[in-house]
C-alpha cells in the first residue's frame, strides 16, 4: 500500500497590496493554463532568499504554480494598468502578457512582486497573444541575473517554464512562462495611466502606496510628493551610471519601462556592449538610436520629467511655481548621475582620490578605445590584470602616454598599487554576459533541449568580479564581427 506523502510546506507567503489601489489601475484575472508544463530553469539561491520550498516547486504541484496553472493560497492574480511614452509616443499600456500573483512576504519580512510573464491575454493585449517564446524567457533569466551579479538593482528571475505549446511568431516557437521577481512593478508608466484617466486623488493615491512600498524609511521633507520625486531621480542617477559603467544598453527605455524602485526592468532588446562607442544600438527598432549607449543618461532624464508632469500639481499649488521645483530636481539628477559615473570611472582606474585632471584622463582613455576599436571591458580587465599586451591599444604611442599618466597619478596618490588592483578588480567585471556566449547557451536550450551551457554560463555570471580561472574563457570575443548582433522586443 503505497501512502500519500504528507502536502509539504510550499514557503508561499503571499499579499496583494496593489489590489487595494483603486480598481482602474488594475484587471483581476487568472493566468492561462500552460498545456503541459516543464520546469526548466529555477534559480534555488533566489526562492531561498524569498522564503520558498525548492523542492516542492520542482515537483508537479510547484510548477503549476510557476506555469499559472494553479494559483497559490493568498495570491490575488491581477493584470496591471499603465501608460508609458514608446519611443517618445505615449500610449495606453498595461501588463499584455503578465499575471501579478501578489508579493511574497520574505522571511527576512522582505515584500517582493511575483509576477508570471507570458501568462497569456489580458485586456490590455491589444493585439498580441499574451504569450513568450522559450528563448527571450531563458534570455531574460540569464542576463536579469548577470545584472544581479554585477550589483546593478534590477528585477529577477526565479523561474521559466516551458508551456509545451508551440506560439506563432515570423516562425513556429516553443511558449514560455517566465516568473519575475521585483521589488515592484509600479513604473513610470503606472503614473502616466493615473495622469491620463484619473482625477489627482488617484494620483496622490498612487503616490502614496509607491512612497509606502519604496520609500518609507527615507525622510521625504515637508513637501512630500516633490521629495518622493526627488528619490527617484536620485535612484536613477545610481542607476543608469551603473548600467554606463559595466556597458549595458537597456534597449526600450520607454516610460513604462522604468521603474519607481530604482531598478532595471524589461530585458528584451538589452544587450551589453563590446567595442567602446557611445553610439551602440542592438535594438532591431531603434532606427533613430534613441536608446543607444551614449544616450541613456538624458534618457532617463526625459522620461524623469515625463514621471514629475504627472504630479506637477502636488508639487506647489501654482503651476509655474511647480515646474520650477521639477526643474531643479531634473537638473540634480543629471548632476548626481554626472557625479556617481566619474566616481565609479575613478574605481574602475584604481583612483582612490580626486584630480580635476580625472575628468581628462577618463575621456582620453574612452577616445582611445573608441579610435581603437578596443572591447570596453577587457580593456579595463586588462588594465586590472596589467596585461595591456592583452587590448587592441597595446603598441600604440597615444595609449603609451596614457598609460604613463595613469601610471603617474597612481604614484601620487596614498594607497599603495595593491591597493589600487584591489578596487579595480571589485569595480572591473572579469566577464560580461557577452552576446556570443547567450546565444550559444539559448541555441543549446532551446534547439537541443541542452541547459548545461546556460547552467555553466550562469554560474560564471554570478560572480563576475572572480576573476576565476574558468571567467577566461568567457572573456574571449565572438570570432566574427560582433557588430552584426541585433536584439529583438516583444518575443
Ligand atoms: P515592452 O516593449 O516589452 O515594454 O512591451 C510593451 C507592451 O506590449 C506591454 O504592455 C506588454 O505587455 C505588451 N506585449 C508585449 N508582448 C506581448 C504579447 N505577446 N502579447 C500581448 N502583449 C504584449
Ligand atoms: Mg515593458
Ligand atoms: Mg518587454
Amino acid at each position: 500500500m503505497t501512502q500519500r506523502p504528507e502536502k509539504t510546506e510550499t514557503g508561499w507567503k503571499l499579499e496583494n497590496s496593489y489590489a487595494r489601489l483603486p480598481q482602474v489601475f488594475f484587471t483581476r484575472l487568472r493566468p492561462d493554463p500552460a498545456q503541459s508544463p516543464k520546469l526548466v530553469a529555477f534559480n534555488e539561491p533566489l526562492a531561498e532568499m524569498l522564503g520558498l520550498d525548492i523542492e516542492d516547486l520542482k515537483s508537479d504541484s510547484g510548477t503549476a504554480i510557476l506555469a499559472g496553472n494553479e494559483i497559490p493560497e493568498g495570491a490575488f492574480p491581477l493584470a496591471q494598468a499603465y501608460a508609458g511614452h514608446q519611443f517618445g509616443f505615449l500610449t495606453m499600456l498595461g501588463d499584455g502578457r503578465a499575471v501579478l500573483l501578489g508579493e511574497q512576504i520574505t522571511p527576512g519580512g522582505e515584500r517582493f512582486d511575483i509576477q508570471l510573464k507570458g501568462a497569456g491575454r489580458t485586456p490590455y493585449s491589444r493585439g498580441g497573444d499574451g504569450r513568450a517564446a522559450l528563448g527571450p524567457m531563458l534570455r531574460e533569466y540569464i542576463i536579469s541575473e548577470a545584472m544581479h551579479g554585477l550589483g546593478i538593482p534590477t528585477t529577477r528571475s526565479l523561474a521559466v517554464v516551458a508551456t509545451g505549446e508551440e506560439i506563432r511568431r515570423e516562425t513556429s516557437l516553443p511558449g514560455a512562462v517566465l516568473t519575475r521577481v521585483a521589488a515592484s512593478h509600479l513604473r513610470f508608466g503606472t503614473f502616466q495611466y493615473a495622469a491620463g484617466v484619473g482625477d489627482l486623488d488617484k494620483i496622490r493615491a498612487l503616490a502614496d502606496y509607491a512612497i509606502e512600498r519604496h520609500y518609507a524609511d527615507v525622510d521625504l521633507g515637508e513637501n512630500r510628493y516633490l521629495g518622493f520625486f526627488k528619490e527617484v531621480a536620485k535612484r536613477h542617477a545610481s542607476l543608469v551610471a551603473k548600467w554606463q559603467l559595466v556597458g549595458f544598453i537597456h534597449g526600450v527605455m520607454n516610460t513604462d519601462n522604468m521603474t519607481i524602485s530604482g531598478e532595471t526592468i524589461d530585458y528584451g532588446p538589452c544587450a551589453f556592449m563590446d567595442m567602446y562607442d557611445p553610439a551602440t544600438v542592438f535594438s532591431s527598432i531603434d532606427h533613430q538610436g534613441r536608446y543607444a549607449y551614449g544616450n541613456q543618461p538624458q534618457i532617463a532624464g526625459w522620461n524623469l520629467a515625463r514621471f514629475a508632469e504627472t504630479m506637477v500639481p502636488l508639487f506647489h499649488e501654482d503651476s509655474e511655481e511647480a515646474v520650477k521645483l521639477a526643474q531643479a530636481v531634473l537638473s540634480d539628477y543629471i548632476k548626481a548621475y554626472y557625479a556617481h559615473w566619474l566616481a565609479g570611472m575613478r574605481a574602475k582606474l584604481g583612483l582612490f582620490s580626486e584630480e580635476a585632471e580625472d575628468e581628462v584622463l577618463v575621456a582620453d582613455l574612452l577616445n582611445l578605445m573608441k579610435e581603437y576599436d578596443a572591447d570596453y571591458t577587457n580593456t579595463f580587465r586588462a588594465l586590472t590584470l596589467g596585461e595591456f599586451e592583452e587590448t587592441s591599444l597595446s603598441g600604440k604611442a597615444e595609449f603609451n602616454e596614457w598609460k604613463e599618466q595613469w601610471e603617474a597619478r597612481l604614484a601620487r596618490q596614498d594607497q599603495s598599487m595593491d591597493e589600487a588592483r584591489q578596487l579595480m578588480r571589485s569595480h572591473n567585471p572579469s566577464i560580461i554576459p557577452r552576446n556570443h556566449r547567450v546565444e550559444e547557451a539559448l541555441d543549446a536550450a532551446v534547439q537541443r533541449g541542452d541547459y548545461s551551457v546556460m547552467e555553466r554560463l550562469l554560474n560564471v555570471l554570478a560572480d563576475p568580479f572572480a576573476y576565476s580561472e574558468e571567467q577566461t574563457e568567457y572573456t574571449k570575443l565572438p570570432p566574427e564581427a560582433p557588430d552584426s548582433y541585433q536584439t529583438f522586443c516583444g518575443t
